[in-house]
Order: structure tokens, then sequence, then C-alpha cells
């Protein structure tokens, strides 16, 4: 901490699962961090009722009409806190000369933008928008290559497997002694329902998850599994692994968050309660530890821990995001824009939960894999999945 004074904290995504837990952790350490901006999207009175209570520098939302209401609302609760709108309005917070971490906790490629303006501005981020990665892998990486952004995983596995690593494990997997990398999932709700009643899950079904409480999207896509396909992709970008060297392992009770195996027969794992103020609290400290109000570990209350192999039957997802990890290029981008659409399908009632994978497997077979060389070639690549999903939808 510079001057010892303390960091000042921009949370993209403030009112989400990820967003309110990461503002539960700053509040415990009003020493070290300090909310400089919150952002919230739709969630207008979620967000003034954050404004209210941490009084950040900015705020950002949606569209202009919802932030001249907010703006008005503010200013009559005599709160200073400045309103932005739109995406510009992320990018700017994100970015922000006296900004020093930026949690990147939007849901979806909508973050995208936001989440590499704080690599070029280089600042520590704390990524959980697995998204925005899985949609530019290789720009993503090279934008923190060219920065001096320092980037910390957030998602449970990937954080799990940071530390499970040495501290230069960016010098390559293999110089550092890793055969394997060992990650981790619950198996979400449906892990031993009938295959045939798959079918006709409901979005409230979805996204009843076992062990964690999340967001409805990342919620129905731990129920597809697609949410560790995409991890699988998010892992060989962050520890720069081949896809065939991420194994996924499935641990019903999640309290292994995940494991790196090593040539010499050592396994790693980090274990601790199903709780995202974990990963939060030692992103936001690395590489020092503070507390996170999680619970310790009762070891003996739990008694046991299972694995199983994955059934690919059961969770087509995964084999579809393990194919477009093989594939590149902008194969993980129209899986990923595609899944987005398909999955608010299932959550607005349009389609089954058992189309999801058919519908992304039809977009990735009809949509030429391209090459990636900058942005655009990915943004276009997710409007045409987009497109071409949506045609899709309209013709069920
Ligand atoms: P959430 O739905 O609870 O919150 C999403 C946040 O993004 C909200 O603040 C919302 O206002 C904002 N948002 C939504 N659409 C937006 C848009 N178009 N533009 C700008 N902002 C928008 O989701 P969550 O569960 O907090 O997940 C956030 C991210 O973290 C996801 O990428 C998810 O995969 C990842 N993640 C979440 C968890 C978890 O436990 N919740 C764990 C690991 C990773
Ligand atoms: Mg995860």
């Amino acid at each position: 901490r510079e001057d010892d004074r303390p960091l000042r904290v921009t949370i993209l995504g403030a009112t989400g699962s990820i967003g309110l837990s990461t503002l539960d952790v700053v509040a415990r350490h009003p020493d070290r961090y300090e909310v400089f901006a919150l952002t919230g999207h739709s969630r207008v009175h979620e967000l003034y009722e954050l404004c209210r209570r941490y009084r950040p520098r900015y705020a950002v939302v949606a569209d202009d009409v919802a932030a001249a209401r907010l703006r008005c609302q503010l200013r009559d609760d005599g709160v200073a806190t400045q309103v932005l709108a739109g995406e510009q309005g992320l990018v700017d917070v994100a970015g922000h000369d006296e900004v020093d971490v930026v949690m990147a906790a939007i849901v979806g490629a909508a973050g995208l933008r936001p989440t590499l303006a704080a690599v070029h501005a280089s600042k520590r981020l704390l990524l959980a928008n697995k998204e925005a990665l899985v949609m530019s892998g290789a720009l993503f990486m090279q934008a923190l290559r060219d920065s001096s952004a320092t980037l910390l995983p957030i998602d449970s596995e990937h954080n799990a497997i940071f530390q499970c690593l040495p501290a230069d494990y960016a010098r390559g997997l293999a110089r550092a002694g890793v055969r394997r990398i060992l990650l981790t999932a619950s198996g979400g709700p449906f892990r031993e329902m009938p295959l045939a009643e798959l079918e006709n899950v409901s979005p409230a079904q979805a996204c009843a998850h076992p062990n964690w409480s999340m967001g409805r999207k990342i919620s129905v896509d731990s129920a597809s599994m697609m949410n560790k396909g995409l991890e699988l992709i998010e892992a060989c970008w962050l520890f720069d692994a081949r896809p065939q060297q991420v194994e996924v392992v499935i641990h019903p009770q999640s309290v292994v968050h995940s494991m790196v195996d090593y040539v010499d027969g050592s396994v790693l794992a980090q274990l601790g309660n199903p709780d995202m103020r974990t990963p939060i609290a030692h992103a936001l400290a690395w590489p020092e530890r503070v507390d996170s109000g999680v619970s310790p570990l009762d070891l003996l209350r739990i008694g046991r821990l299972d694995f199983q192999a994955p059934d690919e039957r059961r969770f087509p997802c995964l084999r579809l995001a393990r194919e477009a990890a093989q594939a590149g290029g902008t194969a993980p981008a129209i899986l990923n824009a595609t899944n987005e659409v398909a999955v608010d399908a299932f959550l607005t009632g349009r389609i089954r939960f058992t189309q999801i994978a058919g519908m992304i497997e039809h977009v990735l077979q009809c949509l030429p894999r391209t090459r990636v060389d900058c942005l655009d070639d990915v943004l276009d690549a997710d409007a045409r999945a987009r497109d071409l999903a949506r045609h899709w939808l309209a013709r069920e």
C-alpha cells in the first residue's frame, strides 16, 4: 500500500452477488480499502442504497434516464456521488487515474470493455467476469503483458489453482513441474437427476445450487456445466495450459476448490468453505492475508470428500467448451455468446434446459471459426453468434 493510505476500489457489478460479497470484505477493512466507484446497470434502487451506505466518488448505471433519476435522489439525500451512464461510464471508472483496484464482476460479454480498460490502465484487476477472458483470451493476455496490471483470479477454482502454483508459474507450467490442473466442479443441482427428467426442469430448479448462492446466469451455467467449460478455457489462458492438461473432477461438497498435480506425484489443493469472500479477500490483500468473515472449515462436520468423473451425456456443454478451447480463434467467443442467448431464453421460458447445448452446437457448426487479430474480430464473432442464435430461437 502506497504511503499506507487505503487502496481505492472500483466495483464493476457492485449490485450482484460477487459485488456485494466484495463490499462485505472491503467494509471489514476501512484502514486498507476505500470504495471509489460502484456500478449497477439496471438495478438502480439497489445501487442507490449502496451509494447512501458507502458514499463512493462515482456510480454508474445503464443509461442517461436512470442516471438523471439517481442523481436527483442522491442530491436530495446530500450524497455527493457523481453519476455516470453507459459503457463509457464503466470504462471511465475502471481506468480512472486515482483507482488502485478494480473488481470485474459484471456478468457476461457486457464486462469486456470495462475489464480491458482496467488492464490497459495497469490496475490490480480482480477477475470474476470469466466471460470477458473466454471471449478475448489471447488479446486479453497480451494486453496484460503490455501493461503493468496484476491479474488475480476470483473464480474460486482459479484462485485455488493460483494459490497452489509457485510464484513464478508464468515462466511455464512445464518449468514449474506441473503435470495437470484438476478443476473441481460441484456437478450442480442436476448431477443425479434421471436423464429423462432434465428436459422438464424449471429455471427455479436450475438456479437452486446446492452449495453456492450466485447470480442467475452463472447458476444456469453451473447446472449445465457450461460454467466448468468456460472455466476450463479460463484456466488455459490464465495459466498457459493446454486443454488436455486440465481435467474436470466432480466433487459434490465444493470444499476442495481445485488442485495442481506435479510431476513428482505431489498434488496441492486449496480447501475452504464455499463462500466467495475467501477468494475475494485473498485477491484484495495478496500477498498478504486478511479476515474475510468466512467461518473456519470444519472437516469433522463435513466428514467425507467425494470425487467422480463428469458424464458428458448429461453435460454436453462441457464437451462443446472443450472442443471450442481446442479449436481456438473465435470459437470460444461464439460459444460464449450463444450460451448467453440460450441461458436468457431458458430463464425467460422460451426454450427447454436441454435445448441450450443443441443451440450452441448448431451455431458453432454454422459459423466458421476465424482468427483473432484484434478486438473487432472478437466483437464481430460475438454479434454474429447472437444473430444466428436469435434466428434459431425464432424458428423453434
Ligand atoms: P449477478 O447477476 O449477481 O450480478 C451481475 C452484475 O452485473 C450486477 O451488478 C448487474 O447490475 C451487472 N450487469 C448485468 N448486466 C450488465 C450490463 N449489460 N452492463 C453492465 N453491468 C451489467 O452475477 P454474479 O453471480 O455476481 O456474477 C458476476 C460474474 O462473476 C459472472 O461473470 C460470474 O460468472 C462470475 N462469478 C460469480 C461467482 C458467484 O459466486 N456469484 C463465482 C465465480 C465467478
Ligand atoms: Mg467457479
